[in-house]
């Protein structure tokens, strides 16, 4: 079996921590043994990332980006490549990983090394006086990254990151450790140098680690809310600043006005896309009275269309849960939200895809749910699992959208452009969408409001969770005894 290792000064490194294995979720299958991450080689990674924080924190700007812009066209580059080790890892349909995984790694690369060399600080004029400031990097920032989609992830913490100064080490799942290892030497070759991008693996005891360290200035998260809370609160014994990218229960609204093929499709992408494992899916699917017959009828025929495969065959559009433990909590949710009441409008069951017999397929479910405060509706559950819901009135609909404590994202589906901007000022989201679902330019920040998050990652915004500014005041005159 291939042995996946650390990556520490640009080089490949063996880790001397509890190594561990990784399996394909397709197959069920052990297919690489990776490197642990001890406390000593924890350090190894640190006293490397101060040598490349002194280096690359004294480099232009401009160099900066030329490098992070050479890193982008690499990974375009080799979008097949990565896109099947992807899929070999994630369980994610190759023709999802083919279009966005890869791609949407490169353009945050690409878009953070356009912007790298117009950062700067302001002058303030103060009468004879002046002062200015100075946008300067955090230091060593630690990337902790989830399962779903691991290089996207690994870039969107990096470019910002690295692109302000500040040089990081990134550790990802222990369930996907194989793409941030590639993104390591992606960064080599395009003229990274040594220390800026250190990947180490292992599980949470390892991300500890680096929750725990002094010199770690600040930790990005993307998790569950409650692995966030720990990072945060272990992040506060040094006041670290922290990023944390939750999970949610977002809702989708659809209006009696909506175009009903646009509203079922959104509702589609924004559930069963890569098998429903994504954070700001809109699970809670608001469906005016008068048109949910309409609607279930246009969105149980395509959802029954949709086919759960193998994920590296290209005709595959759902592909299989990321483990075992994954596969037995989506569908205890799927029987819980029986029990509990709920209608099953479609799919439900496991699936046996030929070739890929250990594997943990589920089909696209929907339920029809008779009120809002069952578990289905109320928790994440991060798998193909939609509950649609009716309602009547625009008041009655926002308030029960905002009725969790989530906050990362939602959709509102109708014509009526006054109504459409008048729900989103009312939801309690960090990310809304108008007529569509699940679209994340890296132009736009991204993040949640209430417990799906704190900070923004990509757009101009994630700047500033990336930098500190230091203010310089500077006299013109003699200074004279205040006393
Ligand atoms: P987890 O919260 O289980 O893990 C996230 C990462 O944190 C992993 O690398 C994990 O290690 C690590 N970790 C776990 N505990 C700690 C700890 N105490 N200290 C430091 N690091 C720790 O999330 P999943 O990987 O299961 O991903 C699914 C979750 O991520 C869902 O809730 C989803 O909504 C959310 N998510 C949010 C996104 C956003 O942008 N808002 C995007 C994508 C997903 P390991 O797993 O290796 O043990």
């Amino acid at each position: 079996m291939k042995n996946i290792p650390l990556y520490i000064d640009n080089q490949h490194y063996q880790g001397s921590g509890q190594s561990f294995k990784n399996y394909n979720p397709a197959t069920g299958e052990a297919i690489h043994q990776v490197s642990g991450t001890s406390p000593d080689d924890f350090e190894k990674a640190i006293e490397s990332a101060k040598r490349g924080f002194k280096v690359w924190s004294a480099m232009s700007p401009t160099e900066r980006g030329r490098i992070l812009h050479k890193a982008s066209q690499i990974l375009r580059e080799r979008n097949d490549e990565l896109a099947r080790l992807e899929t070999l890892d994630a369980g994610k349909p190759i023709r999802e990983a083919l279009e966005v995984d890869v791609i949407s790694g490169a353009d945050c690369l690409e878009y953070y090394a356009g912007i790298a060399a117009s950062l700067h600080g302001d002058h303030i004029q103060l009468g004879g006086d002046f002062a200015y400031t100075r946008r300067e990097p955090l230091g060593i920032c630690a990337g902790i990254g989830a399962w779903n989609y691991p290089i996207q992830i690994a870039c969107w913490k990096a470019a910002p990151a690295l692109a302000c100064g500040n040089v990081m080490i990134f550790k990802p799942a222990e369930l996907t450790p194989l793409t941030a290892l590639k993104l390591g030497e992606i960064f080599t070759e395009a003229g990274l140098p040594d220390g800026v991008f250190n990947v180490i693996q292992g599980d949470a005891v390892v991300g500890q680690m680096m929750t725990g360290h002094p010199d770690i200035a600040k930790v990005s998260i993307t998790g569950e809310v409650g692995t966030g809370k720990a990072v945060m609160a272990a992040s506060a014994t040094t006041l670290k600043k922290v990023t944390l990218e939750l999970g949610g229960k977002s809702p989708i609204i659809v209006f009696d006005d909506a175009d009903l093929d646009e509203a079922v499709f959104g509702a589609m992408l924004g559930n069963f896309y890569t098998q429903g494992e994504i954070c700001s899916n809109g699970t809670r699917v608001f469906v005016h009275e008068s048109v949910k017959k309409a609607f279930m009828e246009k969105l149980i025929q395509h959802t029954k269309a949709l086919k759960v495969g193998d994920p590296s065959d290209p005709d595959t559009q759902v592909g299989a849960l990321i483990s075992k433990d994954h596969f037995e909590k989506v569908m205890q949710y799927i029987s819980l939200g029986q029990e509990q009441g709920a209608e099953l409008a479609c799919g439900g069951k496991q699936v046996e895809v030929k070739g890929c017999e250990g594997g943990y397929f589920v089909e696209p479910t929907i339920f029809v749910a008779p009120e809002d405060n069952l578990r289905i509706v109320e928790e994440e559950i991060f798998g193909p699992v939609m509950t649609v819901l009716t309602f009547k009135e625009e008041e009655e609909v926002l308030q029960r959208a905002n009725n969790t404590p989530f906050g990362l994202a939602a959709g509102v589906f109708t014509k009526d452009l006054r109504k459409a901007h008048r729900m989103v000022a009312g939801l309690e989201a960090g990310m809304c969408w108008i007529n569509t679902f699940n679209i994340n330019p890296v132009e736009i920040p991204f993040g949640g409001y209430k417990q799906s998050g704190i900070g923004r990652e990509n757009g101009l915004a994630a700047i500033e969770h990336y930098t500190q500014i230091k203010t310089v005041y500077v006299a013109m005159d003699k200074m004279v005894n205040p006393f």
